[in-house]
């Protein structure tokens, strides 16, 4: 049982605090889908999570398994169980994406065995064609099929927990289908837990949510069941915009009366 634990997360980039103060826990075989207008803070989120160079963490604890993540440089973190699909995948030309996975699971300590079956057998999950392996990391492909090889190297990987920022975006149907579904399954089969940022609904039909959350202006503002998803797709984020300057409003005014109810 892997456990990511956020707790008063707050960080920065050039000097401007982008998230401030994060609360959020993610168990194995849990999927949490965090959803919230652009510029909310979600891609810095996962930046800061997976510990990506310029933000600043500004206060707050990360842990995985009880290990505090903040002070590990990234690839440890990776060793440690985390992975992040990225909003936009990194091209490395030079690099294959055999000899990457490779590495990173013999940093992770697993047996790495045959690989190149093992990249076959995900590809083929996903419908990635197999052509693409050869390639050097996420050179000369389309915004989906970079999707599809974040999806497929957390397959080869395993992790305990991944953030997956936007990997719906750029898919099309059949490839969101495929990619969702694998998603899933690896939450039942060996237990992954997820922390899914997206826009949309469509990616959280087959990848079901245990829990949906609403960040707006660096804080989560609201958290629910499923049905938050579908009760935002009806109001968008504009009740949220408003209780976020309202809570904003009541902690920058030093005079404010504190027993105040902030959503009044
Ligand atoms: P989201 O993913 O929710 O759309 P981001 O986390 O990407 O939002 O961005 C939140 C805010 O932080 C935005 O105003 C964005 O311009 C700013 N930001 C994020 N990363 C950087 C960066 N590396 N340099 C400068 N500004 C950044
Ligand atoms: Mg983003």
């Amino acid at each position: 049982m892997a456990q990511l634990t956020i707790t008063g997360l707050r960080a920065g980039v050039q000097g401007r605090e982008i998230l401030r103060g994060i609360d959020l826990t993610v168990r194995s075989g849990e999927v949490h889908a965090v959803m919230g207008p652009n510029g909310a803070g979600k891609s810095t989120l996962s930046n800061v999570l997976m510990g990506a160079p310029g933000y600043e963490v500004l206060g707050g604890l990360v842990t995985l398994d009880g290990e505090d993540l903040l002070e590990l440089p990234t690839w440890k973190r990776a060793a440690a169980g985390l992975f992040l699909a990225m909003q936009y995948p990194t091209e490395v030309p030079g690099v294959a994406l055999e000899t990457m996975l490779t590495e990173a699971l013999v940093a992770t300590g697993k047996a790495s065995g045959d690989v190149h079956a093992l990249m076959a057998a995900e590809a083929e999950r996903i419908g990635f064609d197999e052509r693409f392996l050869s390639r050097p990391l996420n050179v000369d492909l389309s915004g989906g099929e970079k999707k599809r090889n974040e999806t497929l190297q957390l397959g080869v990987l395993q992790p305990k927990i991944a953030v997956l920022d936007e990997i719906d975006s750029g898919l099309d149907v059949d490839a969101l289908a495929d990619v969702s579904r694998r998603v899933e399954e690896l939450t039942n089969q060996s237990g992954l837990g997820v922390l899914a940022i997206t826009h949309y609904q469509r990616l959280l039909t087959v990848l079901r949510p245990d829990v949906v959350h609403v960040l707006v202006q660096g804080r989560i503002v609201a958290s629910g069941g499923p049905e938050l998803v579908e009760q935002l797709e009806e109001t968008g984020y504009a009740p949220y915009l408003e209780e976020a300057e309202v809570l904003d409003g009541a902690l920058a005014d030093p005079f404010a009366d504190p027993f105040a109810d902030p959503f009044k």
